[in-house]
């Protein structure tokens, strides 16, 4: 089968030579294992992060071995009593066509209701994340105005409508018009600014007019600081990710004085580390989805050998939605 390792580290932005196609063999399961063949790779923007040498709260990825991913597949094979062959498995096999796992970390998904690539967006990591920050740290209230930065990706999309649910104004901030559209016609978020148009600060004006209550930051930079500088006393906010600096720039808060001055309660959060909480959440999105009151939408390149350029582009706003790779 084939896998992809890590061959370079990037130095800025990510380059295809950074990767290594490689073909592995399957090995011959122990007692206790299972093997999977994958069918999505998830690709997520923290994989930029581990590509670094610089430890942050995970190791780095070690070079010449498999890059970290999710996944979700069936199982073909298996010596494990809690397994059986043609049950479907979320897990973290990385960039690679199969894999081989004694169980632990693996968690089995109906792909009946839901379909299997789901599994790794609005009902998998992605979706948790607009969850956990929505129900445990912004918390709010029917009527208040909350916004979202990189609205039409994976996260944002299930943050914006988890707003709407709750009785909130939804206000996205995404790159273009198309972007924009689909978020507000398709998603039913109540506006969307284009920060690319060139008046971010007079747009988000306009689609908050009473202020922001809540902010579920995912980019940073002046995006964050323009809707720092519309908070209410007593805004909330979800420090989520910034994408403004995965290629190594600084992000400085230029606005810190609207922290003091709205009193503003943030923090920042990584989903892996509530794992308690997954049931729970994972349960209601799905359930969500199910009855047809979360859309998701997903950009899906073919084949392995097209994910490193699905990351670059993922890493530049090509994606449209959650990115996967099919592998089969
Ligand atoms: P998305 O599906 O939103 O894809 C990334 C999007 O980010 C792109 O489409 C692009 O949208 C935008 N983007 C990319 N580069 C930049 C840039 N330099 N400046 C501004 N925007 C940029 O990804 P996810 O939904 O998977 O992730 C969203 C955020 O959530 C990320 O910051 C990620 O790290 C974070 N995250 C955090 C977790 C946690 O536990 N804390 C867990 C999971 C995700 P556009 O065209 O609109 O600019």
């Amino acid at each position: 089968y084939q896998r992809i390792v890590l061959a370079s580290r990037p130095r800025g932005a990510v380059v295809p030579e950074n990767f290594r196609l490689e073909e592995a063999e399957v090995p011959a399961l122990a007692e206790g294992q299972l093997l999977v063949r994958n069918h999505y790779l998830s690709l997520d923007p923290y994989m930029r992060g581990r590509m670094s040498e610089a430890k942050s709260y995970a190791v780095p990825q070690p070079l010449d071995e498999t890059m970290i991913g999710g996944t979700v597949g069936e199982v073909v094979e298996s010596r494990h009593p809690g397994f059986a062959v043609g049950e479907f498995v979320a897990g973290m096999f990385g960039w690679a066509e199969m894999g081989v796992s004694g169980g632990a970390g693996l968690r089995k998904v109906d792909t009946g209701a839901i379909p299997a690539s789901a599994h790794l967006g609005v009902v998998g990591m992605p979706g948790m994340t607009a969850w956990y920050g929505m129900h445990e740290i912004l918390r709010p209230a029917l009527g208040e105005t909350v916004v979202v930065s990189a609205a039409s990706g994976a996260v944002g999309s299930a943050v914006g409508q988890l707003a709407k649910l709750a009785g909130c104004r939804a206000v996205g901030i995404a790159g273009g018009r198309a972007k924009c559209d689909y978020v507000v016609q398709e998603l039913g978020f109540d506006a969307c600014v284009d920060y690319k148009a060139g008046n971010l600060k007079a747009d988000l004006a306009a689609a908050t007019p009473d202020g922001i209550d809540a902010i579920f930051e995912n980019v940073g930079g002046e995006v964050f600081d323009t809707a720092l500088g519309r908070t209410n006393a007593f805004a909330r906010v979800a420090l989520c990710g910034l994408l403004a600096g995965y290629t190594g720039a600084e992000i400085p808060i230029r606005n810190a004085k609207k922290l003091l001055l709205s009193r503003i309660m943030l923090r920042g959060f990584i989903v892996t580390e509530h794992m308690d909480m997954w049931p729970q959440g994972l349960s209601d999105m799905g359930r969500l989805v199910a009855a047809g009151k979360l859309k998701y939408r997903e950009s899906i390149s073919q084949g392995l050998a097209s994910a490193p350029d699905a990351l670059i582009g993922l890493l530049q706003g090509r994606n449209f939605g959650k990115q996967l790779v099919k592998l089969i």
